[in-house]
């Protein structure tokens, strides 16, 4: 299966149908992992090497860390992809080299994602971005969807 079969079944696998809202995206990763989700906008990590967002897993949640950006559509993207590592289950392993800079008191093997935006070259991270992509479409359709319906209904 190439990357598109596996991020349009992935998509469809949320069932939430074709259109949805980034809230009820999260609603739908937090039902499939039964697990909180919590995302955390963290202005330093930006700074670091083009690192736009982290995914750490505690034993209570998964946090999502992501950089500051003017644009709501980038920060979107940077958390996209990471919910997109949750959806297709990339949680089996971690990095060893995690951001010690990021969050000392965190334990490495709690350390369990990063993401190096510039760096997309193992097939996790580029099936990811295939389906942050694929999500970003979902959601900017929902967005045209309302906004028809409010012309027409409002
Ligand atoms: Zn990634």
């Amino acid at each position: 299966m190439n990357n598109e079969v596996i991020a349009s079944a992935a998509v469809h696998e949320l069932a939430l149908g074709d259109n949805f809202t980034f809230d009820q995206l999260v609603g739908a990763v937090q039902r499939y992992r039964r697990r909180r989700l919590r995302i955390v906008e963290l202005a330093d990590l930006g700074a670091h090497d083009g690192l736009c967002a982290v995914w750490l897993m505690t034993p209570e949640e998964d946090l999502v860390l992501h950089a500051h950006s003017d644009s709501a559509l980038h920060r979107q993207q940077f958390v996209l992809h990471e919910l997109a590592h949750m959806i297709l289950g990339h949680d089996f392993d971690h990095d060893p080299d995690g951001p010690d800079f990021l969050l000392p008191d965190i334990p490495p093997k709690t350390r369990r994602r990063l993401l190096r935006r510039q760096d997309l070259d193992t097939p996790e991270e580029i099936i990811a971005e295939t389906l942050a992509d694929h999500l970003a479409a979902a959601i900017r359709g929902s967005a045209m969807y309302r906004s028809r319906y409010l012309e027409i209904f409002g």
